[in-house]
This record gives structure tokens, C-alpha cells and sequence, in this order.
């Protein structure tokens, strides 16, 4: 029998490597939804829509018809990357910069209901793990499996600034450690939809635990 995963949790904790193999290692649907909200900032980055750090939210309204975000399956790795218009942004969307505004992108009430709406749809039939902020409270209260992740937030920092090192960014790890807290606090304290614990979701603290790890858990409670 096929279920709904929901796998939420503070800035990278790791979700979405491991619901990326989970999804594998159960043939079922993958959903990066942090890559949608990415999408729509690297919208309002490209059309100007940010000025100083301040987003220019009734354009953003006003111009969210012209964003449609699909997913394409990369032939090689088979991931599933994000594409903005037809256009695949995969890399694009995963620097600072875009980090830098997401979160208050991620705040207006329009955007979460345009991206809650699609990541419905995807997921209507069971066989999905879909990761975010607000799956298990929001996207699918119903999902059999809810997971919670998290870690302290300088091992997270640390793995992050490892991952855009390995890119090839220029990055200082102050910056990645201030923009995971920032994050964090914004994306918890938003009126519309706060990244908070479902009442029904495990907790999965992965300070102390290897991809493997991480993995093994989740898979356990998977086939419980
Ligand atoms: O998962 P990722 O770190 O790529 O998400 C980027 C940002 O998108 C989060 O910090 C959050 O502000 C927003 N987000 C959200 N709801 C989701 C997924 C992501 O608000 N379901």
C-alpha cells in the first residue's frame, strides 16, 4: 500500500537528500517544494522586484500568473530539477543570493497558495514524499508518515557551506550561518502557514547522524 510522506524542518537539515532517496528507494514521487518558493525568488530577482532587500509585494501578486513551475527528470542522475517558465534554473536557484530572499518571498499569502495548490495536485495520488515547511500541516495534514527534521544550527551552516564550496561559490561561513538562522526565524514566525512540528510528526534530530543514518530512520518508519 502506497502512502504520503511529509517530510518538514528547519534550513538544511538534510530533507531533501534524504527524501530525495527515500522517494528512490521506494519508487515513489519526489517533491522539492523549497525549490518552487526558490523559483518564484529567482522570478522577482530577474524581473526587479527586489529592491534593497525589499520585495515589492503587490507586483509580485499583480505578476504571479506569469510564473508556471514544472519539473523536469535529468537524464543522467534522474532528479527531478525545477524549471521556471520552461526553463530549468536547478543551479540558479540554489545560491546565496537566492537564499538571501526566499523567506520573504515564502511570506506572501499568494505565492504559498498558488505553490500549495500544484504541490496538492502532484501529490494527489499516494506514492509521494514531499519535503518543505508546511506538508504535514498544511499541503497533507492526512500523510501517513509525518517527519520533523532538525539540527544545531552550525553543524546544519557547516554542511551547507560545504555544499556551495563544492559548487565552486564564493561564500563566507557567517553568511550561510546567519542566513540558516534568519531563515529559520522568518519562516517560524510568518503569519501565513509557520514552519512549526505537526502535533503528529516524529522528530528527527540529525546533528549526530550520517546520510546513512538519516536514511536508515526514515525508512524504518516508512515500512512501520
Ligand atoms: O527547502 P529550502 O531550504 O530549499 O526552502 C527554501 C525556503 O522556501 C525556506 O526557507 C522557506 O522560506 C520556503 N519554503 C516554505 N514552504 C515550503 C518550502 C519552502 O515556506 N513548503
Amino acid at each position: 500500500r502506497k502512502i504520503t510522506i511529509a517530510i518538514d524542518g528547519h534550513s538544511s537539515t538534510g530533507k531533501s537528500t534524504a527524501a530525495k532517496q527515500l522517494a528512490q528507494e521506494l519508487g515513489y514521487l519526489y517533491v522539492d517544494t523549497g525549490a518552487m518558493y526558490r523559483a518564484v525568488s529567482f522570478f522577482a530577482l530577474s524581473e526587479n522586484l527586489i529592491h534593497n532587500g525589499i520585495l515589492d509585494k503587490s507586483k509580485l501578486e499583480q505578476r504571479l500568473h506569469e510564473i508556471t513551475i514544472t519539473f523536469e527528470r535529468h537524464p543522467e542522475n534522474g532528479n527531478n530539477e525545477v524549471c521556471l517558465n520552461g526553463r530549468n534554473i536547478e543551479k540558479e536557484i540554489r545560491t546565496l543570493e537566492v537564499s538571501s530572499v526566499v523567506s520573504k518571498i515564502a511570506e506572501v499569502s499568494a505565492v504559498r497558495s498558488k505553490l500549495v495548490e500544484q504541490q496538492q495536485k502532484m501529490g494527489a495520488e499516494k506514492g509521494v514524499v514531499m519535503d518543505g515547511r508546511d506538508i504535514g500541516t498544511v499541503v497533507f495534514p492526512d500523510a501517513e508518515l509525518k517527519v520533523f527534521m532538525t539540527a544545531a544550527a552550525d553543524e546544519r551552516a557547516k554542511r551547507r557551506y560545504e555544499e556551495l564550496k563544492k559548487r565552486g561559490d564564493h561564500v563566507e561561513y557567517e553568511d550561510v550561518l546567519n542566513n540558516v538562522i534568519e531563515r529559520d526565524q522568518i519562516d517560524s514566525n510568518r503569519e501565513d502557514s509557520p514552519l512549526v512540528q505537526a502535533a503528529d510528526a516524529r522528530l528527527l534530530d540529525t546533528s549526530h547522524m550520517d546520510r546513512d543514518e538519516q536514511f536508515d530512520t526514515l525508512l524504518h518508519w516508512a515500512k512501520e
